[in-house]
């Protein structure tokens, strides 16, 4: 049986926000009885654990810490190019050697790997890229790549409101798009816009573009988008148990660059009573400068609430003074498996910055949220989950800072505010609707089936 449906190689690039969707994704094609083998760097590898996949090694060019010894994103991309084409094609190599095996038919590779769909052609299987981001922000990417050299086109508006109108999405602000485009000449910014724009460059040339979320919740865009790429919803990409909410077996991602205070986290989170709890956590990547952290750990105290807090150098950044007076309500970790958190019952609300992991997950658990968006597609996101009606975004002062009056005030919002009750009913509503579309039957799960019925025939 599994030798009639091929295999797949998925491709990982080596950040949390992308290893832990497209391992869910390889773990979601071998529970359907294809051979699934993950590739990533040496230095992930030995974070992963995922039984039913195979785990292998590509090389980036740099194979001691990867990213930080490379002098810029755009060398290390480089780089990734030159020696993971070489070391991604030797290992499609070695698979198909092995007995027993079906031979390799298919690349899903992370966004960022444009260049393994040229692997893909080579050996004349099928590409598909996976897309780690919201389809509503690809496809303003899209949009950007094909109307011409002018970035700030997209910006261009007759809308006398000043907002921005593109097909299958609702009418933005300038503030809402996503940062790279909003301020694409930044210093910060426009190293990534380059390997942002090259991504969006071909995907009409995958046999598949696939992407973490799911029909109901961009269902305008799909119907705009329709015809235009191959695009497949396959997500939430968050584990089952999650979503059935039957916590056994093995259910996490399988995958943590830190160590989680899973223990420590757990034993806390049940001292105390029902939705009691903000989660505050920024992703594995957001720098949140000091003087906002202190806003956020006063603001937290004015509450009156209980936090659980993600700061991965908590003795540096949290004033001491601060630290000192959380007893009892307040545990400040460095890492924790944020899955386990956000279903725990004690837990009532997330502070999130709104990177799309995070954004599904709360969103597929339920848990109403608070967004404090950093950069990148964060805005938009935050955009979106008012949309959906599941949270609230912070708005900043004249000085770009979220002060510690507003974030008690959206908290207070959220955890019991005159809109609460409605917010908990429409993540309730979310809640169900993620489940249902990766439950058998649901569109998402449909998705993938007719992907894997595919992968036994060959490519034309
Ligand atoms: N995460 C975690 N523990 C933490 C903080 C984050 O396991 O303490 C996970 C989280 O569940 C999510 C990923 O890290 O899957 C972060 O991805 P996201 O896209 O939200 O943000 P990024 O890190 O890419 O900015």
């Amino acid at each position: 049986m599994e030798n009639q449906k091929g295999q797949v190689i998925v491709v990982a690039y080596p950040a949390q926000g992308h290893i832990n969707p497209l391992l869910q994704f390889a773990k979601r094609l071998a529970s359907k009885g294809v051979k699934t083998t993950l590739a990533t760097t040496p230095y992930t590898i030995k974070s992963i654990y995922a039984p039913t996949v195979r785990i292998e090694t590509i090389s980036d060019g740099y194979n001691q810490s990867g990213f930080n010894q490379a002098p810029s994103l755009a060398a290390y991309l480089d780089s990734f190019k030159t020696v993971g084409s070489k070391t991604l094609a030797e290992l499609i190599l070695k698979l198909n050697a092995s007995a027993g095996s079906p031979p390799v038919s298919c690349i899903v590779y992370d966004s960022l790997f444009p260049w393994a769909l040229d692997v893909a052609k080579e050996f004349k299987i099928y590409g598909a890229v996976f897309l780690t981001v919201s389809a509503s922000v690809c496809s303003m990417f899209w949009r950007v790549v094909n109307r011409g050299p002018s970035l700030l086109m997209l910006q261009e508006t007759d809308d006398d409101r000043g907002l921005v109108n593109m097909p299958g999405l609702p009418p933005l602000a300038p503030s809402e798009l996503p940062s790279l485009l909003s301020q694409p000449e930044s210093e910060t910014q426009s190293p990534y816009l380059a390997v942002i724009l090259e991504k969006f460059s071909k995907l009409e040339e995958n046999d598949w573009v696939f992407c973490n979320s799911f029909q109901e919740l961009e269902s305008e865009l799909l119907d705009e988008m329709l015809g235009l790429w191959p695009l497949v919803m396959v997500g939430p990409m968050v584990p089952s148990a999650y979503l059935d909410q039957q916590m056994e077996g093995d259910i996490a991602y399988g995958a943590s660059l830190w160590e989680p205070k899973a223990d420590q986290c757990m034993k806390w989170l049940e001292e105390k009573t029902l939705k009691s709890v903000v989660y505050v956590s920024f992703g594995s990547m957001a720098e949140i400068a000091a003087k906002q952290v202190e806003e956020i750990a006063w603001g937290l105290k004015a509450s009156g609430l209980n936090f659980l807090w993600v700061v991965k150098d908590p003795e540096e950044k949290l004033p001491d003074e601060f630290l000192e007076s959380v007893g009892q309500a307040g545990l400040v970790v460095p890492w924790c498996n944020q899955l386990e958190v956000l279903g725990h019952r004690s837990v009532g609300c997330f502070v999130t910055h709104g990177g799309w992991n995070s954004t599904l997950e709360g969103l597929s658990l339920g848990v109403p949220m608070v967004v404090m968006p950093q950069w990148s597609d964060q805005p938009t996101n935050a955009k979106f989950v008012e949309l959906w009606g599941v949270g609230v975004r912070v708005k900043k002062n004249e000085e770009g800072i979220v002060s510690r009056d507003e974030i008690e005030m959206c908290l207070r919002e959220v955890m019991g505010g005159e809109r609460s009750g409605e917010i908990k009913r429409n993540a309730l509503k979310w809640r169900e609707a993620a489940k249902r579309s990766v439950s058998v039957g649901g569109n998402s799960d449909d998705n993938i089936n007719e992907f894997v019925a595919k992968l036994s025939m060959p490519k034309e």
